[in-house]
């Protein structure tokens, strides 16, 4: 049997509201976009899944919950299921979480709402990206924040959108317009990690913030952080 789930560990949230906050991370395998500034290394199936550093074959999602539980700290904030594209597994996740009790965080791409509506009742925090660089997605992505919106209590959701030097202050505004018809939700302009920081970005980044913050009250920039701390 192939390994869905290529990594689990224990670290810190690096990304979004959340940042700072302890979780074990279960990274599944794949993901149905082919974005160029991904970091993670999901395009194959594993043989194995590394477990703290370890490698092993699991099975099932018996053994996936159980290395979730052998990890757990009291510090732990919450699981987040990341990628890839967890919502491909939904069929999986429903199993995994029937033996825990930590609340799960949702890592999205946001491009397949039916696959959010299935388990949208299991998810308790959702970080919700949003690919302007593929318009095709967009619609669908605007979807599926509206389903997890109405499902999560207020504050549990946000959406994150990567600024690469593609992204402009116009697309900024469209989506910020559309979001705030969602709701009023906290919106993190990521950017781009290797990206060289110079003024024209910076301002560029200032620009939007200051654009985002015409329709939502809660727009941060927040790099990734986990890279420059070191952690995985
Ligand atoms: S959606 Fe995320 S995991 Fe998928 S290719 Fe893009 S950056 Fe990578």
């Amino acid at each position: 049997m192939s390994v869905k789930v290529r990594e689990i560990f224990s670290s810190i949230q690096g990304e979004g509201i959340y940042v700072g906050r302890r979780q074990i991370f279960v990274r599944f395998v794949k993901c149905n976009m082919d974005c160029d500034y991904c970091d993670t290394p999901h395009k194959k199936e594993a043989k194995f899944c590394t477990v703290a550093g370890n490698k092993k074959i699991l099975k099932n999602a018996d053994d996936v919950a159980n290395e979730i539980k052998n990890l757990y700290t009291k510090d732990i904030f919450s699981v987040s299921l990341t990628g890839g594209e967890p919502l491909l597994y939904t069929s999986l996740i429903k199993q995994i979480c029937k033996g825990l009790n930590i609340p799960l965080y949702l890592e999205t791409n946001s491009t397949l709402p039916e696959r959010a509506y299935e388990i949208k009742n299991l998810i308790t925090y959702a970080a919700c990206g949003i690919k302007l660089n593929y318009p095709k997605f967009y619609n669908d992505s605007l979807k599926t924040i509206e389903i997890l919106n109405d499902y999560l209590k207020s504050g549990n959701l946000f959406v994150k959108v990567v600024i690469t030097k593609d992204v402009d202050v116009g697309q900024i505004e469209g989506l910020t317009r559309d979001i705030k018809n969602i709701g009023d939700l906290p919106l993190v302009l990521q950017p781009q990690t290797g990206i060289k920081w110079d003024n024209t970005y910076k301002n560029t980044l200032l620009t939007m913030s200051e654009m985002a913050g015409n329709f939502l009250k809660d727009v941060r920039i927040i790099p990734q952080l986990h890279k420059f701390l070191g952690f995985e």
